[in-house]
């Protein structure tokens, strides 16, 4: 008898900053399990390039939609456009983030805003706009937090206020939709080897070392790293479990 305790296969999942980095490999991971995956992301020509090499890699079906997470219509449209075409939503991973480099006493509001905009405003958002689809069972939302989760950081505080209030907000979904069957969980990666890892390795001076040091794993991570935790969290084998997050850091937050 085979096991369907990790089968997330027909499931339809919608994968925010899918396009590139952590997204793509937690999109990859999805596809090659059996779900169905859109991929948002801003860059819409990457997202179709990803869309269409996942369609053609696995027995997945995919869409690709250029999105702005922040924006209130744009991602209505990403929940209307998914029900059109696949008329269900499984699976909502909040992903999409950036990270502006400013100490606080220099950082502009404009700057706060758009960091906690992209990063939790939209976790929130979307994560409303999916609810009334994801209720109807087996419901799944998986957020993106950080190490700055946990730990503060003087040069990205938006950043880490945000990914704060990732863990927050997770635990607070959680308990509200726990009995409507939907699981809210995050994940807390570690430093991982994306576009945004080399942005910090530019932007703070000494980081590679830094975090090679204090990592017990001694390495970077890869997108790759997240697939376990995010088929996971994404089938039947987590049904018990919401409001937790995870990290996938080779243990830098327990050393
Ligand atoms: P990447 O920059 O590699 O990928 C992020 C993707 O999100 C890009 O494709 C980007 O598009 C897209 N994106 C950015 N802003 C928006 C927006 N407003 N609307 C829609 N899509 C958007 O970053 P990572 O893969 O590293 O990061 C993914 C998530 O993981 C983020 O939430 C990040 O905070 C988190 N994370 C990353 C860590 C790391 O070490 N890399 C560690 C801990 C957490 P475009 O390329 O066009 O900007």
């Amino acid at each position: 008898m085979e096991s369907t305790l990790f089968d997330v296969s027909g499931r339809v999942a919608v994968v925010t900053g899918g396009a590139s980095g952590i997204g793509l490999g937690i999109a990859t991971a999805l596809a090659t399990a059996g779900a169905n995956v859109v991929i948002a992301d801003l860059n819409g020509d990457a997202a179709q390039a990803v869309a269409e090499k996942l369609a053609a890699d696995t027995s997945a079906e995919t869409m690709a939609l250029a999105i702005d997470v922040t924006s209130t219509e744009q991602a209505e449209g990403l929940i209307t456009k998914t029900l059109e075409r696949f008329g269900r939503l499984d699976i909502l991973v909040n992903n999409a983030g950036i990270g502006i480099h400013c100490r606080p006493e220099e950082m502009t509001m404009e700057q706060w805003d758009l960091n906690v905009s992209v990063n939790l405003r939209s976790v929130f958002h979307l994560s409303k706009l999916a609810y009334e689809h994801l209720r109807d069972g087996g419901g799944k939302i998986i957020n993106i937090g950080s190490m700055y989760s946990i730990f503060g950081a003087g040069e990205v505080p938006a950043y880490a206020a945000s990914k704060g209030g990732v863990v927050q907000l997770t635990k607070s979904l959680a308990v509200a939709w726990a009995e409507q069957g939907i699981q809210v969980n995050a994940i807390l990666p570690g430093w991982i080897n994306t576009g945004l890892g080399a942005q910090g390795r530019r932007e703070m001076e000494g980081l590679n070392e830094r975090v090679l040091a204090r990592t017990p794993a001694a390495r970077w991570g890869e997108p790759e790293d997240l697939a376990g935790v995010a088929i996971f969290l994404a089938s039947a084998a987590s049904n018990f479990i919401t409001g937790v997050s995870i990290p996938v850091d080779g243990g830098y937050s327990v050393a």
